[in-house]
């Protein structure tokens, strides 16, 4: 978190209201955050703000003189347009954009971890930046059709789906939601897929990824929140009922994620083991 809908939506509503809009000045003050040196940050300064989009789940924000801004939120980071300045004093701030009227679009991250990352890059380097470059296509809105050929694979299905290199969008929280709704194992592996779950797994990739866009774009307003309202049915809601069937939800605990299940529907009514318990049993 955020994977492809909450990037998508934040990508929207940046688009929406940054484009044409000159920039400032820029600030960096996490010192880890920006990644690259050439061309500096203020270059930046000066230009204009051409758009904003997402790519896999990173944002790209596209500068006059064939600049772009790369950003991967990592799992706690946030893009936020606030329309005061936030003054040094906030410390999520990980890079400051500041724009006319006082505004200030900001990068911000949440919790100990820095890891959200940020690079300035020129034209042409956008597509080569390894970052890009290694991603498999996008997730949504229209994945290959041929999916159980993407996911020929002896991995676990749970594995694959957030594999960026092998489709790009997805991460642990909605890999959760489409496996459901596909009622597949996260255990079945790429290579054992048929042709109707794959192609049914497809459909479910769709509809999740879809139906939660949906929903962000009646409830995610400006400036981004910082908590975003996910419409998960399953994912980190083992011990409930299935919305589908009624069974008990299932989870197996890693050690710092949790992947959620619904026995009934996706697992043939066994009760996947403990990774965490096993592992301490050892
Ligand atoms: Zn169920």
């Amino acid at each position: 978190m955020p994977e492809l809908p909450e990037v998508e939506i934040t990508a929207r509503r940046l688009d929406e209201a940054l484009k044409d809009v000159e920039i400032e000045s820029t600030l960096a003050p996490g010192l880890n955050a920006l990644k690259t040196f050439d061309p500096p940050l203020h270059a930046l300064d000066g230009q204009t703000i051409e758009g904003v989009r997402r790519i896999g789940k990173h944002l790209v924000i596209d500068v006059g003189g064939d600049l772009h801004v790369l950003i991967h939120l990592m799992s706690a980071g946030r893009l936020q347009l606030f329309d005061k300045r936030a003054g040094l004093r906030d410390r999520t701030s990980r890079l400051l954009i500041r724009l006319p009227e006082d505004r200030e679009l900001r990068l911000r991250e949440f919790g100990t971890k820095q890891a959200a990352w940020v690079k300035v890059l020129r034209g042409p380097d956008l597509a080569t930046e390894d970052a890009v470059a290694t991603l498999g296509p996008e997730a949504w809105p229209d994945p290959p059709a041929d999916l159980a050929a993407l996911l020929k694979s002896p991995r676990p299905l749970h594995t694959l789906l957030r594999d960026q290199r092998t489709i790009a969008g997805i991460g642990r929280s909605w890999v959760d939601e489409i496996l459901w709704q596909a009622e597949l194992s996260p255990f079945k592996r790429g290579n054992d897929l048929t042709e109707d779950e794959a192609s049914a797994l497809r459909t479910a990739i769709v509809e999740t990824l879809d139906g939660a866009i949906r929903h962000y774009e009646e409830v995610v307003h400006l400036p981004i929140p910082d908590k975003l309202p996910l419409p998960l049915q399953v994912h980190r809601h083992q011990g409930e009922p299935c919305p589908r069937c009624g069974t008990t939800l299932e989870a197996v605990f890693y050690e710092d994620y949790v992947m959620s299940y619904c026995p009934k529907d996706q697992t043939g009514g066994k009760v996947l083991k403990d990774r965490r318990l096993s592992r301490l049993l050892k």
